[in-house]
């Protein structure tokens, strides 16, 4: 046992530059992979640049240990590997963006969520417009933090999966399940603005928090919601219960996290890595990613 733990930690040392000796303002863990984060060096000047990558504004914060600014970037899951750059005051600063096979996922559903008619369609498309208002939005907010679990359970779907259902390709899996009893907690994973609230079609009862600087959580299939938009929330504070709302197959918490409008792995904004994360990273590595 202790020699899988000390293979898997290996491996988790691999992925990340620095994780050996990283403070918890260290995070997020660097992986640039499409559905990863990419820290990109700004330099040393005087005030904070304003950065842009893709023409979306990015977060900018300070390097602790080299004094420089860095540009926190979210890879959207269809961006292509290879050279990119972020820009900030008038200069191009490139970073390269790694290939990453994730894995497939084949899924029976046997409800009307699969093929919607035409006013379903409807409310789908008005909830998408809601939902890209808020992931689009760039606040200041409060500095960011490391994010704590907002649920306690295994972890039932990865991020990034390929997803089919019923044999049909559809959108790949833009959150992390966390297979949580119905009716159990879920709280906060750092401070933020409940900016939307509702019951969507896919999403069922679901809850975003704006935690600042276009860094977005959403928590979707939820059974009960007891925070109201405008709300604002501490890490910890309860958001609501975990339930089956929406397209679910059954009770757990999907939890999206949003960076500069790009839906990336949670498990990167973590500041206690646990057990389960460790085997999780170690599975989403082992074989599907190459520099
Ligand atoms: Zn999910």
């Amino acid at each position: 046992m202790q020699s899988v733990m000390q293979f898997i930690v290996s491996v988790f040392t691999a992925a990340s530059l620095h994780s050996a000796d990283l403070p918890p303002a260290g995070l997020p863990l660097p992986h640039p992979v499409p559905g990863g984060v990419a820290l990109v060096d700004l330099g040393n000047g005087t005030e904070a640049p304003q950065a842009t990558f893709n023409g979306k504004a990015v977060m900018v914060r300070k390097d602790a240990t080299q004094n420089h600014w860095q540009a926190v970037v979210g890879i959207p899951l269809k961006q292509a590997p290879g050279e990119a750059f972020v820009a900030a005051g008038g200069q191009h600063y490139p970073f390269a963006i790694r290939d990453k096979a994730y894995p497939e996922q084949h899924l029976t559903v046997k409800n009307k969520h699969v093929n919607p008619n035409e006013e379903q369609l409807n409310r789908i498309r008005s909830e998408f417009a809601r939902m890209g208002k808020v992931y689009t939005s760039f606040t200041d907010g409060q500095p960011w933090q490391p994010m704590m679990w907002p649920a306690e359970g295994p972890l039932s779907s990865a991020f990034g999966l390929k997803r089919f259902f019923n044999g049909e390709q559809r959108n790949p899996h833009s959150g992390l399940d966390i297979a949580a009893p119905a009716g159990s907690n879920i709280r906060a994973p750092s401070a933020g603005t409940v900016v939307l609230t509702g019951d969507f079609y896919f999403n069922g009862n679901s809850v975003f928090l704006d935690h600042g600087h276009g860094l977005i959580s959403m928590f979707c299939h939820m059974q009960g919601i007891t925070v109201q938009e405008g709300d604002q929330v501490q890490a910890g504070d309860l958001l609501g219960t975990v339930g089956a709302t929406g397209r679910a197959t059954g009770p757990h918490l999907h939890w999206t996290v949003s960076l500069n409008n790009a839906r990336i792995n949670p498990l990167l904004m973590l500041a206690h890595p646990g057990e389960a994360e460790f085997s999780q990273r170690f599975t989403a590595t082992a074989g599907a990613e190459h520099e």
